[in-house]
C-alpha cells in the first residue's frame, strides 16, 4: 500500500513538471504564464490534476474547478465497484435475478465498454469483477489465488453474457458472482466530461489528468503544442520514456507499474487481469498509450492494448481509424503507430523507438 501511494505521488508530481516544462520552453522572453491548478487524490484511488491556462478570475476558475470535481464524484460513486451503493454493485448483487435500471451515464459508459471488450475479443472485458476481486491486488489482502479459485473466478468473465436492454435502461448479468469493473474505462470518461464542462465554460487552454488519462485542450495559450512524457514503465526507473506533443485530444497510458504487489518470491503481479488466463496480463508489454479524441475509448483501448500484447495490440490499432498508439516492450523498445510520426520523440537513450522514420 505504502508503495503504491509513492507511486502515484511520484506520477503525479512528473506529469506537473512536464507541464512546468512546456509553459517556460514557450515563454520567448515574457513571464512564463502560471495555471490555475488542483490536485485531488481521492477521486478513482488515483491523483487527479485539472490546470487551466486561460486568463480568468479566480472565482471563475474556482467554479469550473468545483463543477469538475463534482461531475467526478458522480461518475465515481455510480460506476466504481465498491463504492457502497454503486449502480455497478446493485447489477453485481441483482446476478442471476433480475436486470437492475441504471442512470445514462452508466449505461452510456457500459455499452461503450461492451463494444471495446468485442474489438479487442474479449482482452478489455468489464466483466473482469470475480478476477480483481479474487486478486485484490491494490488492496491490504492481495495476493497470488489458488489454481482452482482462480479457473471459477475465470469462468465467470464473460462479457458476451452481459444484456443491456435500452428500452428499461437496464442491465443484467445471467449468474450469481458475475461482476462489472469499470475501472479500466472510467477514469478515461471523467476525463471527457471534465472537458465537455470546460467546452460549457469556454475554457480555451486546459490539461486534465485523471490518473494518467491525460486530456488535452487548445495547445499552450503562447501557441505552442503540450507535451506530454509517457512515463519509463520499467519499475524503479523514474521520469519519461518518451513525448508526445499535441494541441488537443486524449493521451492515456496503462502500465503494470502503477498498481502492483510483490510476492514472497520477489514475484511482482500487477493490476490488468488476462481474462485468458486468469492471471495478470503477461505479454511482453510494460506499458500501452493510446493517442485519440476520445479519452473514454481511449483508456479502454490501453487497457485492451496492454492485454493483447505487441503484435495484437498494432493489429487492433491497425483496424481503428484515427487511433494512434505507443507500446513499450520489456526490452525498453518502443513501437509506435504510423500517424504518431511527426509528434513522438524519446526522452531517454536507454529506450530505442524500433520503428522510427
Ligand atoms: P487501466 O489502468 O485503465 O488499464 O485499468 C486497469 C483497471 O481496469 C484495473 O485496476 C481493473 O479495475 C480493471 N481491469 C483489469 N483488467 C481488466 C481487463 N482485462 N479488462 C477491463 N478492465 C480490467
Ligand atoms: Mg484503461
Amino acid at each position: 500500500m505504502r508503495r503504491e501511494r509513492n507511486e502515484r505521488a511520484r506520477r503525479a508530481a512528473g506529469i506537473a513538471l512536464a507541464v512546468a516544462l512546456t509553459a517556460t520552453a514557450a515563454g520567448c522572453g515574457s513571464a512564463a504564464q502560471t495555471p490555475v491548478s488542483e490536485t485531488w487524490d481521492d477521486l478513482f484511488g488515483t491523483v487527479v490534476t485539472v490546470s487551466l491556462y486561460d486568463k480568468m478570475s479566480e472565482k471563475e476558475a474556482g467554479a469550473v474547478l468545483a463543477a469538475i470535481r463534482a461531475r467526478g464524484e458522480v461518475i465515481q460513486n455510480t460506476m466504481t465497484a465498491h463504492s457502497p451503493g454503486s449502480e455497478i454493485g446493485a447489477v453485481r448483487a441483482a446476478g442471476g435475478q433480475t436486470p437492475v435500471p441504471v442512470s445514462e451515464d452508466t449505461y452510456g459508459l457500459l455499452t461503450l465498454a461492451l463494444e471495446v471488450a468485442a474489438l479487442s475479443g474479449g482482452a478489455f472485458d468489464p466483466t473482469v469483477e470475480p478476477l480483481v476481486a479474487l486478486w485484490g491486488i491494490g488492496t491490504e489482502t492481495a495476493a497470488v489465488p489458488a489454481e482452482a479459485d482462480i479457473a471459477r473466478a475465470r469462468a465467470l468473465v464473460d462479457y458476451r453474457r452481459v444484456t443491456l436492454d435500452g428500452a428499461g435502461r437496464t442491465a443484467y448479468l445471467p449468474e450469481t458472482g458475475m461482476g462489472l469493473d469499470l475501472g479500466g474505462i472510467a477514469k478515461g470518461y471523467a476525463a471527457d466530461e471534465a472537458n465537455r464542462l470546460l467546452d460549457e465554460a469556454d475554457v480555451a487552454h486546459a490539461i486534465l489528468d485523471f490518473g494518467g488519462n491525460v486530456v488535452l485542450r487548445g495547445g499552450h495559450p503562447e501557441g505552442k503544442p503540450w507535451r506530454v512524457g509517457i512515463r519509463k514503465p520499467v519499475l524503479g526507473e523514474d521520469g519519461y520514456a518518451c513525448v508526445v506533443s499535441l494541441r488537443d485530444g486524449a493521451v492515456v497510458t496503462s502500465g503494470g507499474y502503477e498498481r502492483y504487489f510483490v510476492a514472497a518470491d520477489g514475484a511482482v503481479y500487477h493490476h490488468i487481469m488476462d481474462p485468458a488466463t486468469g492471471r495478470p496480463a503477461e505479454t511482453g508489454l510494460l506499458s500501452a498509450t493510446i493517442v485519440c479524441d476520445n479519452s473514454t475509448r481511449a483508456d479502454a483501448l490501453s487497457t485492451a492494448c496492454f492485454v493483447l500484447g505487441l503484435d495484437g495490440a498494432l493489429a487492433l490499432l491497425d483496424a481503428l481509424d484515427g487511433v494512434e498508439g505507443v507500446l513499450i516492450a520489456s526490452d525498453r523498445t518502443i513501437h509506435t503507430t504510423p500517424g504518431l510520426a511527426d509528434v513522438f520523440a524519446v526522452a531517454d537513450e536507454r529506450y530505442v523507438w524500433v520503428n522510427a522514420p
